[in-house]
């Protein structure tokens, strides 16, 4: 059955890849983009999930067009790296902002037309510093954390209503976040991989898919690590 599934930040890296891997199961898929356009054959919404009034904006275009949201990939996010003693109330705040507020933001709306459909599936894209912290990541990683309380409160509340909120757990995925990352920092990361080399955005996607999917549905409040074991199942 086509489902209506909305990925946050769809329109570049791990979250186009998790709209196209959806598109190419058949379902009527959604990405929000912030004035970059959709790419070609994706439905797209303008959407900083910083903004309450957008975030409502944006379900209302997408419910319009698709019907309710049924599946929910909560995936945009930032990062602004500094060491702790360095970092400002306004680069923590940010990110905490972008990243767990916004998730939060777009959960509320969403589970409200699960809860009248009596099927949902919200699927947070964290990482794995949220659990294993990362020096220069204060915020990033603090807001990563934040997921998993957040997805599990919502598995408690919701799941007697056939909705699920899971937590995919990326590692080091080749993307534009990484791509800033320094050449040096790149080679420790990658020594700490037992895969031997970074994940693809191919690698995440599969994991989002398999907690949409109907045979997923007795997985709630999850952290499912994609990382290649680096951080070991956490
Ligand atoms: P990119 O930097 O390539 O893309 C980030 C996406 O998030 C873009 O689509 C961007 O939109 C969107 N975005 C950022 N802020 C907002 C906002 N306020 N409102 C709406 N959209 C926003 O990142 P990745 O693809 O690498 O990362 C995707 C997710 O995966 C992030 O949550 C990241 O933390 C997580 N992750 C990534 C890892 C990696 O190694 N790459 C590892 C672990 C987790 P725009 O194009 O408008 O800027």
């Amino acid at each position: 059955m086509a489902r209506s599934v909305l990925v946050t930040g769809g329109n570049r890296g791990i979250g186009l890849a998790i709209a196209r891997a959806f598109e190419a199961a058949g379902d009527k898929v959604a990405v929000t983009h912030r004035g970059s356009g959709a790419p070609e054959g994706l439905f797209g919404v303008q959407c900083d999930v910083t903004d309450p009034d957008q975030v409502a904006a944006a379900f209302d275009e997408v419910e319009a067009a698709h019907g309710r949201v049924e599946v929910l990939v909560a995936n945009a996010g930032i990062t602004d790296d500094t060491l702790l003693l360095r970092m400002s109330e306004e680069q923590f705040g940010r990110v905490v902002d972008a990243n767990l507020a916004g998730s939060y933001r777009v959960a509320k709306r969403a589970a409200s037309g699960m809860l009248r459909n009596r099927f949902g599936r919200i699927i947070f894209i964290s990482s794995v510093v949220g659990l294993s912290g990362s020096p220069g990541q204060v915020n990033y990683a603090a807001s990563k954390a934040g997921m998993v309380g957040m997805a599990r409160s919502i598995a408690r509340e919701l799941g007697s209503r056939k909705i699920t909120a899971n937590v995919v757990a990326p590692g080091y995925v080749t993307t534009d976040m990484t791509d800033a990352l320094p050449e040096d920092r790149k080679k420790e990361i990658l020594a700490q991989i037992p895969a031997g080399r970074l994940g693809e955005t191919a690698d995440i996607a599969n994991a989002v898919r398999f907690l949409a999917s109907d045979e997923a549905g007795y997985i709630n409040g999850a952290v499912l690590p994609v990382d290649g074991g680096m951080g070991m199942g956490h």
